[in-house]
């Protein structure tokens, strides 16, 4: 866009909060078929220039635009110039605009849509090829691993667990069991480049006596085909994960600390109207009840005199766009328990109006780095102020956004998964499984304090 343009624009727009007057026409395409095929048309017609959205929006700013201004420009006409900014690629979908916008305008809807209509040799390449090789796969993975190597690999770890690991000499890592309670969905990052990242998980289920099984089809958990809109593409991932899931008859499928593949298949479910006989919820529901109950025998104790502050990423798919608060205290409840109540510090805002931390929609795989980074810094301030040395992610996109933001700013605090702190909180955590670990945990064992 025309910078001078674009600056008399932005002058005008903060000078003249003015109703949207809407035209149709040539110079109109993409509001005419946004209002054609969007329910309610996303709303757009009720925006009123207020800015809310773009005052909490971390990718304001970004490519010189921000969501009033994308609404405003996209009602205006200004079609060329919305086609010609990469800005569409840089919101994370995140969805805090629509929570605190008061006509409740869809904005990451517009963005999808705009995505949507992109030319197809100008998207991203990282979004576009993960789309196009978990379609290439029975397993939905994004990477080449054949159900073979993820059976192969599973095996490889268990096997080295059961060996070296005190009390998992009977580590089961059950694959296509019939009839098992729960489905776990796995991430394909970790069989691919961290394996033994895998094996605190499996040693929480085996702890909590679950009952559970991979598939050796349909295990990745990642959609990268609803980050290009592409609704087609989403729905077979999706259908064909159900597919798996009942056949196995299975009742509820558990995503594995990944908000983007949750919010995709739940969400997909309903939009396509995919039969299946499942539930789908996240595993942190699990940790939480099973540490109620008992069956995860989790406690602060290694952290009496450490010491050692820990806050908490609210995945915004989990929290703002999926359950709710509900989670987001589950989450807490979890975490309290395992680092102590008087080590957990909260961010602020959190819960449901968590910022993104600028990793999500998938921008983590865009060669948008620059900007990623840039977006994250409100996410760097909220949890610098916190003063924890930890932030834990229970969202795989999440957790690399915010150990590339740590690293990138030298900020100093260490990122890491849920299941890491969990088993640590049990005694359990292995000598290979501390790779996210400072040198202040990294010899720490609950059991006898120092290994
Ligand atoms: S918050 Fe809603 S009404 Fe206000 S400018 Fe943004 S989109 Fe328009
Ligand atoms: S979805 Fe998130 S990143 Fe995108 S415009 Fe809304 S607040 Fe900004
Ligand atoms: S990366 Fe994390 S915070 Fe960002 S949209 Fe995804 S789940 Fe939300």
């Amino acid at each position: 866009m025309n910078d001078i343009v674009h600056k008399s624009f932005k002058d005008k727009q903060n000078t003249m909060p003015m109703p949207v007057e809407l035209g149709t026409g040539s110079k109109h395409m993409l509001l005419d078929r946004i209002l054609s095929l969007i329910p309610s048309g996303a709303n757009i017609n009720s925006c009123f220039n207020c800015g809310a959205c773009s005052s909490g929006c971390p990718a304001s700013g970004l490519s010189d635009m921000d969501p009033r201004l994308f609404v405003r420009m996209l009602s205006m006409g200004m079609d060329e110039e919305i086609m010609t900014s990469d800005w569409v690629w840089m919101c994370t979908t995140c969805n805090r605009c629509v929570h605190v916008c008061p006509m409740q305008i869809d904005i990451p809807g517009l963005v999808l849509f705009i995505r949507n209509n992109w030319p197809e040799e100008k998207r991203p390449r990282g979004i576009v090829d993960y789309c196009s090789l978990a379609l290439e796969h029975e397993s939905c993975s994004i990477t080449n691993i054949s159900s073979d190597d993820f059976k192969f690999v599973v095996e490889d770890v268990a096997d080295d667990v059961r060996q070296t690991q005190q009390g998992f000499e009977q580590l089961n890592v059950p694959m296509d069991k019939k009839g098992a309670a729960l489905f776990l969905s796995q991430s394909s990052r970790m069989p691919l480049t961290e394996p033994s990242e895998m094996a605190p998980l499996w040693k929480i289920m085996h702890l909590a006596g679950a009952d559970w099984t991979y598939g050796s089809k349909g295990w990745a958990a990642e959609n990268y085909c609803m980050f290009l809109a592409d609704d087609t593409a989403w729905e077979k991932l999706v259908a064909t994960k159900a597919g798996v899931v009942d056949k196995l008859g299975c009742k509820v499928l558990v995503n594995t600390e990944c908000g983007h593949d949750f919010f995709a298949v739940r969400q997909g479910l309903e939009k396509f109207g995919i039969s299946h006989s499942f539930e789908v919820k996240s595993i942190i529901e699990y940790y939480a009840n099973w540490i109620r109950e008992g069956r995860l025998k989790v406690n602060s104790d290694w952290n009496l005199d450490l010491k050692i502050k820990f806050t908490v990423q609210d995945p915004c798919q989990l929290v703002r766009k999926s359950y709710g608060d509900f989670i987001a205290d589950e989450l807490r409840f979890v975490v309290k328990e395992a680092v102590g109540e008087e080590n957990f510090i909260d961010m602020y805002p959190n819960r449901s109006n968590n910022y993104c931390c600028g990793g999500g929609g998938g921008a983590i795989h865009t060669d948008f780095v620059r900007e990623r980074l840039s977006y994250g810094k409100i996410k760097l301030e909220q949890i610098l102020e916190t003063g924890a040395a930890y932030c834990i992610t229970p969202c795989n996109n999440c957790h690399s956004q915010i150990l590339d933001l740590s690293r990138h700013f030298k900020a100093g605090f260490k990122t890491i998964h849920l299941w890491t702190i969990l088993c640590l909180a049990m005694g359990v955590l292995g000598k290979n499984e501390r790779k996210y670990l400072g040198k202040d945990l990294a010899g720490v064992d609950h059991k006898k304090r120092i290994i």
